[in-house]
């Protein structure tokens, strides 16, 4: 067997990857049209037609519905103002609570603070890193306005069920779907399975427009809200026919007609994007299911999986040593690797002092919903101890490259002997 690149062998991996790049002519073409018109925004925040955004805008709107099998889609400038435009439409106010899981990106579980919502942190299920469906109906209260699921790194969470809980609570389900487009649950797009779909167009997405997100729904009325939200909500409620005020305070969440003509670009190349993704993910997962101490990602028999990352659980038991060891020998083979994701949410300092909106504690103040240290244990382990993620959706990779990184890994599990030693 080769040596280790940590015990001074040659990487398994000669190079650093390319960066993933989802741009290209098309898109340049799209920004220029959009430039030679000397319109970059259609908006205006009043009733009138433009309303509803420029030409670029409506038609990058109308093609994700088609894409997405949805009957409304509004754009925003990110998936954040998009969540916070959901969580206004269905009306969280002061102390209502939202459950949230603790392992996404920070904007999910801040998102209902803006409105004087309570983040519930609910623990995930150790197999799709996803909320727990059980753990989230025994967290439902009174007060639980809301369930948003975060289809993590490209697995959808067990949407059906959550959207039957949210049904029987008469609460409702929102999709954090930043990481998942195209993936699916039981043939149903992500972002359509919850009353309300957020994603994201931020650089760092499967498909991106600088900055920008969209928010999907099949329900009237939560659309013409999130769309009254994006745009200045208080001057067009009358006009909208909309006689609940609550939470019609307007932001201006529009997105940009440049942005939105790169969006259908983007639209068009997302399946072969992700295609991509999954090819990969296919070939490391196929290649690495039997090796004892490694487990690749899972994919639920009825869902697709679109790969924002590919994660493994890394048993510690079974290897003999603490993954930070494994992790660096895998870095020295040449692969980006990653460990833990995210510090689960609770310990972000906003929630260890109970300081968000204003000096005095709100919305905490309505709440007594703990942060403590060990609230969702699952999470916990996933972040200091099991989880090793390749974040696919950062890297362009061939073939040869793919059995390269699979290669790296084989080499440092069938080394752990040395690295034992090593580190005895
Ligand atoms: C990227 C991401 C966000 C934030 O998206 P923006 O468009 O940058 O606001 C939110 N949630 C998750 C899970 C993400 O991955």
């Amino acid at each position: 067997m080769d040596d280790l690149a940590v015990l001074g062998g040659v990487p398994a991996l000669g190079h650093t990857l390319r960066p993933y790049r989802s741009i290209g002519e098309e898109e340049r073409l799209a920004v220029d049209r959009v430039m030679r018109s000397g319109v970059l925004s259609g908006f205006v925040g009043a009733w009138c037609a433009d309303f509803w955004g420029g030409p670029e805008i409506r038609a990058f709107e109308a093609a994700w519905c088609d894409t997405f099998q949805c009957r409304y889609a509004i754009s925003v400038n990110s998936n954040t103002s998009g969540m916070i435009a959901a969580l206004g439409a269905v009306g969280v106010g002061p102390g209502d609570e939202v459950i949230v899981p603790p392992y996404t990106m920070s904007a999910t579980a801040m998102a209902p603070l803006f409105y004087g919502g309570v983040p519930v942190f609910v623990d995930i299920e150790p197999e799709t890193f996803c909320l727990d469906p059980a753990a989230v109906e025994a967290a439902i209260s009174p007060r639980t306005r809301a369930i948003m699921a975060v289809n993590l790194f490209g697995h959808p969470a067990a949407l059906s069920a959550l959207r039957a809980v949210a049904d029987r609570r008469g609460i409702y389900l929102i999709e954090d779907n930043a990481q998942g487009p195209l993936a699916t649950e039981d043939g149903a797009y992500c972002g359509t399975i919850g009353h309300i779909g957020v994603f994201s167009l931020n650089y760092h997405k499967h498909i991106h427009t600088g900055e920008g997100g969209v928010c999907t729904t099949n329900d009237e009325g939560l659309a013409k809200r999130m769309a009254a939200i994006r745009n200045h909500a208080e001057n067009v409620p009358t006009e909208l026919g909309l006689t609940d005020l609550t939470n019609l305070v307007g932001f201006n969440f529009r997105m940009t007609e440049l942005s939105a003509a790169i969006g259908i670009e983007q639209l068009k190349k997302v399946e072969a994007l992700v295609a991509g993704r999954e090819r990969i993910a296919d070939r490391m997962t196929a290649a690495l299911r039997d090796l004892p101490g490694l487990l690749p990602p899972l994919v639920r028999p009825n869902c697709r999986h679109v790969y924002y990352v590919w994660a493994m659980r890394y048993d510690e038991a079974a290897m003999g040593m603490p993954r930070d060891v494994f992790s660096r020998a895998l870095a020295a083979e040449g692969f980006p690797v990653s460990q833990g994701y995210v510090e689960p949410l609770y310990m972000l300092p906003a929630f260890q002092k109970r300081i968000a909106i204003g000096r005095d504690g709100f919305p905490f103040t309505l709440s007594n919903r703990s942060y403590a240290a060990g609230l969702c244990p699952v999470a916990e382990r996933m972040h200091r101890k099991e989880l090793v993620e390749f974040h696919i959706c950062s890297y362009e990779v061939d073939d040869a490259e793919t059995d390269a990184l699979i290669a790296a890994i084989r080499k440092v599990h069938a080394g752990r002997a040395d690295l034992k030693r090593l580190n005895a």
